[in-house]
């Protein structure tokens, strides 16, 4: 036996259950003393090494368990085995097991009972989920509502033992209080029905309509197994119920199960966002230029279309702006590729400072040259677009590492406006009519904005 097991102290009149108490427990790893009766027993708990759990017997000679149990909570007996807000749990060992006994042991703060005769190992079994919780759900917070103390207990101690953190109201409207605190943390929520100042119907509804709760496991507590009564618990938006008196294992049952569901649900919901996001991120790259950030010519020949149909559908005009980087060759020369890149890479930036950000949009239409669309606007605004473009593409030196790269780009500009044109052009035919202007601006010189209406 290392110094570190953790002892528990056995008080049981019989020598035999002791013994067999004794066994399992040692056989579990823990240390064993052991008090044959009431007096026994607090004189154990006051010793210099004090237990970590304590069973004790109901029916004992001159002071029973409950007795006993009293008085270990009292300050004197108290201060040896408790501290702070813990209490040194005590588990009832009896051979009586009745709903009465179960109420006067939680109310003295037993944590749980065990019914005589009892199997090998089942003490040792509720030893170990006192002491060493599996914590199974760790970090799971629970909402245990019920007026009955030991309905209460019974579901909380299932919980916590399950590493759960148990919220307890012992009525309806501290359950809505406790909800609405935690908020969105809560995990499951386990009601009786019939409670004081609001029953578990109304909570139901309450945390479905009002917190919006959909999807939050709620387990009714029902005295009755009226089936109607069952349905109404449904249609109010209990995932499950429960019987009552339950059996503890019977709950914690149905709480594994909807935990689990609902982790596989959440998992599976964070899943779809990603897959969503994921999808999202592919499609805007499978239309967007890699380098700029722009729109690639691929979406440009499917969204143009869309945009002509708009502007004459509505009849408002609709104008182009084609640009190209005049000398880009020398800039590439000069300075390299890469720096080259990262011109173009600002280019497409002033651009889009320039436009309005909801409606006009930018394309890549080949290496340097670039397309700007421009929704709602007339050839002559479109021109003064432009001309603001150029203007500050050549006063603003792009900065490269340690060199300022002055750069200038020619624009093109055409457009439709279907009041005053009896036949529309198609988007070649602007196309061809923005790069003819493009083409006239180079010649002029560069660094040079040339408009006409198609
Ligand atoms: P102009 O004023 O007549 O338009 O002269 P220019 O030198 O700009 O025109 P030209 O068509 O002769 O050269 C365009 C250059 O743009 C050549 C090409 O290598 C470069 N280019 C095209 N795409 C890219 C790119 O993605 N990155 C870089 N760095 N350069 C590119
Ligand atoms: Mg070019
Ligand atoms: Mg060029």
């Amino acid at each position: 036996m290392t110094g570190s097991a953790r002892r528990i102290l056995v008080v049981d009149d019989s020598q035999t259950i002791r013994m067999q108490i004794r066994e399992e427990l040692e056989e579990g790893g823990y240390e064993v003393i052991e008090a044959k009766n009431g007096l026994e027993a607090l004189i154990q708990a006051a010793s210099p090494s004090p237990p970590d759990l304590i069973t004790l017997d109901i029916e004992m000679p001159k002071m029973n368990g409950f007795e006993t149990c009293r008085k270990l909570r009292e300050a004197r007996y108290a201060r040896f085995v408790d501290s702070g807000d813990h209490r040194v749990p005590i588990i009832f060992i009896t051979g009586n097991d009745t709903i009465e006994d179960r109420k006067k042991g939680f109310e003295l703060g037993a944590v749980d009972f065990i019914a005589k005769p009892f199997q090998k190992g089942g003490v040792l079994a509720v030893a170990n989920k006192i002491l060493n919780p599996p914590l199974m759900h760790k970090g799971i917070q629970a909402l245990v509502a019920d007026d009955n103390i030991v309905a209460r207990k019974i579901a909380s101690l299932c919980l916590s033992r399950e590493g759960i953190e148990v919220h307890e109201a012992e009525d309806g409207k501290q359950a809505c209080e406790i909800m609405h605190a935690v908020g969105a943390k809560m995990d499951i929520v386990i009601t009786d029905l019939v409670m004081p100042n609001m029953d578990g119907m109304q909570l139901c509804r309450h945390i479905r309509q009002d917190l919006g709760r959909q999807n939050i496991p709620i387990i009714v507590l029902t005295a009755m197994s009226d089936l109607s009564e069952i349905l109404e618990v449904f249609k109010v938006g209990a995932s499950d119920y429960l019987v009552k008196p339950f059996a503890k294992e019977e709950l914690l049952a149905r709480i594994n199960v909807h935990i689990e569901r609902n982790k596989v649900n959440r998992e599976l919901r964070e899943t779809i966002k990603l897959l969503k996001e994921a999808n999202e991120k592919v499609e805007k790259m499978s239309v967007m230029d890699p380098l700029t950030g722009c729109y690639n010519r691929g979406y440009l020949n499917k969204q143009i279309e869309i945009e002509i149909k708009r502007s004459i559908r509505y009849r408002r005009p609709l104008a182009i702006i084609l640009s190209d980087i005049d000398h880009f060759k020398k800039v590439n020369d000069s300075y390299g590729h890469q720096t080259g890149d990262t011109v173009l890479i600002r280019f497409v930036e002033i651009l889009k400072n320039v436009i309005r950000s909801d409606m006009d949009w930018i394309a890549r239409f080949g290496g340097e040259e670039f397309l700007v669309i421009l929704p709602e606007t007339t050839v002559s605004n479109a021109g003064i677009v432009a001309e603001k473009l150029r203007s500050m593409v050549s006063h603003e030196p792009i900065c490269c590492e340690d060199v300022q790269i002055s750069i200038t780009s020619s624009f093109g500009v055409t457009g439709i406006d279907p009041v005053t044109q009896p036949i529309l052009p198609s988007f070649e035919q602007m196309l061809k009519a923005a790069d003819e202007n493009l083409y006239r601006a180079k010649k002029e010189g560069r660094n040079k904005v040339v408009s006409s209406l198609l």
